[in-house]
């Protein structure tokens, strides 16, 4: 039965993604994040203030 595979194969990518992180996060979306000018980590276009050091960017 199709869905016998599919959800377990499902899983496996989701916990692979969730693995890897920032680093998909930066491969898959490089134009809508940008690096934080404070502490250097990723933060989306349309957040306001870092959510790692509090800087406002
Ligand atoms: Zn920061």
């Amino acid at each position: 039965m199709f869905l016998m595979w599919i959800v377990p194969l499902l899983l496996i990518g989701l916990v692979v993604f969730a693995a890897a992180g920032g680093s998909l996060t930066q491969v898959f979306k490089p134009a809508s994040s940008r690096a934080c000018p404070n502490c250097g980590k990723t933060a989306q276009n349309d957040w306001k203030i870092c959510p790692y050091c509090g800087r406002t960017l």
